[in-house]
């Protein structure tokens, strides 16, 4: 009796820790959560269970809309805000009896990595306190439970709920899982509707998962990938079979050709080649995550993968590419806020335009209103060919060298090699890197008005390169730091479309 059970651990879990890590904004109201467990309960007994995930307790970042509860966006501008409908990744995992237990914390619409730009302060990662008793959580050392669904990962490695759903745009469900230690999934661009998830940059914006085990992030990822008539940027049920169609003439393909080196090897990765990006060894990685990635590496070589080094040329440029085009499209997409269809509205002045400016400068916090800076700067028509432009084309060639390396053809971009030639090469089936420089940093050291903001971009170049390519990717947590005892992430990353691979490959690294 899966949901009867769990909701019970959920509820002391959020009114025994929250009040220190502070995931859980608004939680639902405790009977109503009862009665749904109590519902699901009987389905189980009676078999009639809806899904694997009938009564699971889930969270909900603040970006995804919801009717029963608030929608903030971590955003003072959207502090009262209350959305008349429900995203649809939501309401399928409703649909298959999951049990919404609340709204989680975040950076202010998505912008940061460390969860300190919320309307209701950061999140702190609960690794530090979980074994320990209430008294004494004055006493730890607060560190970061990263962003921006600093929440989402930090309420499902604290036990208050089951699961949650995040967004990632260029790393905010990785990163997270890889300071809180757990599985944090980012699906191909496409796979799961953005209908309900508040935009930030709607080119790379993504519904992701933040589970305690890989399983649970495909069972989720099963009911909630699914075409949907309201996004148009989801992919159909066509294109989807045209990908299933496309992997699968390959693997067979290559199968054949491999018949008998995977017959004779029944390791779970024989055949699997996994490739290592050089330029993602940056001089930032700390010497103990630099020595986790190897050992990531010897544990997919035990299990009978092949690992061969490979480059993704493009991956310096990658950041500055990603801020181009993510602050130009928060800047438009943020526009809305103008204090008169909904949200903030500032009561000082009836001029329209004193009206506006008095909104967005009350309710938008600072680091929002330096990207909305930044995005209408590099949108205006002086330096629109010398960034926009220009973060467009790396963004092209960041999806080539991806498309080069594996082995898979792309199926939305069209491969521009013969499938026999894929095969026979060194081409890999998916990528293994580290997620972050190093262990969850001190609150303190990540949070104030000491932050430059530059440094704190350049952390994230682990995560976007995949980011601007669309691709599935995945933090597994790999092991704890060596030197802090506090949890990392390995990522894996595979073709567009390819969520299996990650699946296969992220179960062997748990
Ligand atoms: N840290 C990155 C940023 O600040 C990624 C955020 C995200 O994925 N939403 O933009």
């Amino acid at each position: 009796l899966f949901g009867f059970r769990k909701f019970r651990e959920a509820l002391e879990s959020i009114s025994k820790y929250n009040k220190y890590v502070n995931a859980f904004v608004d939680v639902a109201d405790p009977q109503t959560i009862r009665d749904q467990a109590e519902e699901s309960a009987r389905r189980w007994e009676s078999g009639q269970t809806k899904s694997p995930l009938d009564g699971a307790i889930f969270g909900y970042k603040m970006n995804l809309c919801t009717k029963e509860l608030r929608t903030t966006c971590g955003s003072n501008m959207l502090n009262n805000f209350k959305s008349p409908y429900t995203a649809t990744a939501v309401e399928l995992l409703q649909e298959a009896g999951a049990i919404t237990g609340g709204k989680l914390n975040m950076d202010e619409f998505g912008m940061g990595s460390h969860n300190v730009f919320s309307n209701v302060g950061p999140v702190r990662n609960p690794h530090g306190i979980l074994d320990r008793a209430p008294e004494s959580f004055d006493n730890v050392e607060d560190r970061s439970a990263g962003g921006s669904s600093g929440g989402s990962a930090a309420a499902v490695a604290s036990k208050m709920c089951f699961a949650a759903l995040g967004s990632d745009t260029g790393g905010s469900v990785r990163l997270p899982a890889s300071y809180c230690g757990v599985v944090g999934f980012k699906p191909s661009y496409g796979r799961i509707s953005r209908w309900g998830l508040v935009a930030y940059g709607s080119s790379l914006d993504t519904v992701g998962t933040l589970t305690r085990t890989v399983d649970d992030a495909k069972t989720i990822f099963d009911i909630i990938s699914k075409e949907d008539e309201k996004d148009s940027t989801c992919l159909t049920q066509r294109q989807r079979d045209a990908i299933a169609k496309a992997l699968k003439d390959f693997s067979d393909k290559e199968a054949k050709l491999h018949e008998d080196s995977i017959r004779n090897d029944p390791r779970p990765l024989s055949g699997v080649r996994i490739g290592i990006p050089q330029e993602f060894n940056i001089a930032e990685l700390s010497p103990a995550t630099k020595e986790l990635w190897k050992r990531g590496i010897r544990v997919l070589k035990d299990a009978g993968a092949k690992v061969v080094p490979v480059s993704i040329p493009t991956t310096p440029l990658t950041v500055g590419a990603y801020l181009t085009l993510g602050t130009a499209e928060a800047s438009s997409n943020l526009q809305r806020y103008d204090g008169i269809r909904y949200g903030h509205q500032s009561d000082v002045p009836d001029e329209k335009d004193e009206l506006y400016i008095h909104t967005r400068s009350e309710g938008f916090g600072k680091e929002v209103r330096r990207r909305i800076l930044l995005g209408t700067y590099v949108l205006t028509s002086g330096s629109f060919n010398n960034f926009f432009l220009r973060a467009q084309k790396i963004r092209q060639m960041v999806r080539n060298d991806f498309d080069r390396v594996f082995a898979q053809p792309n199926a939305i971009t069209g491969s521009y090699s013969p499938i026999e030639d894929r095969i026979q090469s060194d081409r890999v089936h998916a990528l293994l890197t580290p997620v972050a420089v190093e262990t969850a940093p001190k609150l303190e050291d990540v949070f104030g008005d000491h932050i430059d903001p530059i440094t704190a971009y350049l952390d994230d170049i682990l995560t976007i390169p995949p980011s601007l390519a669309g691709l599935p990717a995945m933090s597994v947590p790999f092991a704890k730091g060596l030197d802090d005892n506090f949890p990392i992430g390995l990522q894996v990353i595979s073709q567009y479309g390819d969520e299996e691979m990650v699946f296969k490959v992220g179960r062997v690294l748990e």
